[in-house]
């Protein structure tokens, strides 16, 4: 067997394995390359494959970085099936229809402005794209052995976000397991992830290797924030991705305000069109999550969820708290929540919950970093409110549960291989996994290919 590392290799984004076994060659995830430019770049270059050979795709959930080329491979001539949970088949539409978009809004207004290198400017691929790529996919049950050519496959919980999966992927001789992106043991929705799958290999992201999150509960600074502008009459805003951490949060606020832990008249909007179609998936699939059949919907009827943009230029217009909005996107790169930035964002009263991760390059990150203005539709908007940032929200596990995760193994696997991680995270899991566990562990290079 050949594993191929073709991307999350001393990055995090861009997840694409390959695994050759005799006639059988089959990748696992096909994400996009985000962040600095020269990563996204390397989107736009051939395969180190050819499409047309790779008989199918296992992907692990729906997040673009696992994802998000899967609309390029089909337009490069893959017919294979796609593999993956029912919820992630759900979930990656979804994602990808909006991907598609908008890349193809970018390209036109790149085009209108005149300010794309490239004349004209294009989209990295279409709507009509992602349409060719939808009838591939073949949802399956977590636990259910399927076969591709010589190889046994099975998809296992791995708590990340709804339908997020590891799979084990096995041959006559040989046998692999893909942690696929790891939950957190406490996550407020999701079950902790199951322990691996006993194979000869583990391939382990290593996101959050080189440190632990704050032993604050997201609820409890939740809750402080909530307090907060309950009492300054403020507006709480909370940029958020619509998958995943935006349900997280408004189960979080419900269960506060049940609890009789912050006023329960405190109105919650939720201002994303996509958040709203995922929230019926959890309504949809609870069997993949820690609450009961009917208990999200329950979750949900608590929630105004803004339908229209003048619904939404309406929350801007009533200045008085207190309230709490949750829009997309998470870095406020772009989305309804900039129209709730410029709105809020000058008045000292109101906070600014930046529940995720800010990648550089994003007004997200500027505002982290301590700036007083960012700039956004063609003006300067002041950022006078108080901005609290935290890591309590992740989606990842850290370094103690990647470790504890490791350490549920009833095996002792020949080999880790350590991915999705910046090289110091890595590199720092590495040596920790050497320190507890004594196992034999290695850090790919981007396109290093290893025959076991
Ligand atoms: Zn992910």
């Amino acid at each position: 067997m050949e594993i191929g590392f073709l991307g999350a290799a001393g990055t995090v984004t861009g997840s694409k394995f390959l695994i050759h076994n005799n006639e059988t060659r089959i990748l696992v995830d096909c994400g996009l390359f985000q962040g600095f430019k020269e990563l996204r770049e390397l989107n736009w270059a051939d395969f180190p494959f050819d499409p047309k050979d790779i008989q199918a795709v296992i992907l692990t959930h729906a997040h673009l970085d696992h994802s998000g080329a899967l609309p390029l491979l089909v337009k490069k001539g893959f017919k294979g099936s796609i593999y993956c949970t029912e919820p992630t088949a759900e979930l990656t539409q979804i994602i990808l229809l909006d991907a598609a978009k908008i890349q193809e809004e970018d390209a036109e207004y790149a085009n209108k402005m005149g300010f794309s290198k490239h004349a004209p400017a294009l989209p990295l691929y279409t709507t009509e794209d992602v349409e060719k790529t939808l009838p591939l996919f073949e949802p399956l049950s977590l636990h259910e052995e399927f076969k591709i050519g010589n190889l046994t496959c099975c998809f296992y919980s791995a708590g990340h976000i709804l339908g997020a999966a590891s799979v084990l992927i096995a041959s006559d001789e040989k046998s692999v397991c893909f942690s696929g992106d790891l939950g957190r043991n406490n996550d407020p929705l999701m079950p902790p992830p199951e322990p691996p799958a006993e194979s000869d290999y583990i391939v382990m992201e290593s996101t959050y290797g080189d440190r632990d999150h704050s032993p604050v509960s997201s609820k409890e600074i939740l809750k402080q924030c909530i307090l907060e502008i309950a009492k300054s009459r403020g507006v709480l805003l909370i940029p958020s991705f619509a998958v995943g951490r935006a349900q997280n949060l408004l189960y979080e606020i419900t269960e506060l305000k049940r609890n009789g832990e912050i006023p329960a008249q405190i109105p919650v909007y939720f201002n994303s069109p996509m958040g709203h179609e995922v929230a019926r998936l959890y309504e949809q699939y609870p069997e993949y999550h820690r609450l009961g059949p009917g208990q999200f919907a329950e979750v949900m009827a608590e929630v105004h969820c803004v339908k229209d943009a003048e619904e939404s230029r309406a929350l801007n217009d009533d200045k008085l708290g207190p309230k709490i909005i949750v829009a997309a996107s998470g870095m406020l790169t772009g989305g309804r929540v900039l129209h709730h930035l410029k709105a809020f964002a000058p008045d000292p009263k109101n906070i600014l919950l930046l529940a995720g991760f800010q990648s550089p390059g994003t007004r997200g990150h500027t505002i982290l970093n301590g700036a007083k203005e960012v700039k956004l539709h063609g003006m300067y908007v002041e950022i006078n409110c108080k901005v609290v940032p935290s890591d309590s929200f992740s989606a990842h596990a850290d370094r103690s549960g990647l470790i504890g995760w490791l350490k549920e193994a009833p095996f002792k696997p020949e080999r880790i291989f350590l991915v999705h991680g910046e090289p110091t995270a890595a590199d720092d899991l590495r040596r920790c996994i050497d320190k507890n566990l004594k196992w034999v562990v290695s850090v790919p290079r981007m396109n290093q290919i290893i025959s076991t």
